[in-house]
């Protein structure tokens, strides 16, 4: 499982980076979301990683 964020789409609410810190963090410069896990994901985070798709705002997370 791999999770991304379309930053065409994230509005930097940081819905997920407060409920899911270890998945995602504020980029500095403007807060939209950074995914701080590179490549597949650990399966302990996997349902953490699908709550926070359903959770965004803008649909801008990809869990696949
Ligand atoms: S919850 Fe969605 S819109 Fe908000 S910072 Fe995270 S990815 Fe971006």
């Amino acid at each position: 499982m791999r999770v991304s964020v379309d930053l065409n789409v994230c509005q930097g609410h940081g819905v997920c980076y407060m409920t899911t810190p270890e998945i995602f963090e504020p980029r500095e410069e403007d807060g939209q979301a950074h995914v701080v896990i590179s490549g597949e994901l650990p399966r302990e985070h996997e349902d953490a990683a699908v709550l926070a798709q359903q959770s965004c705002p803008e649909r801008a997370i990809t869990v696949e």
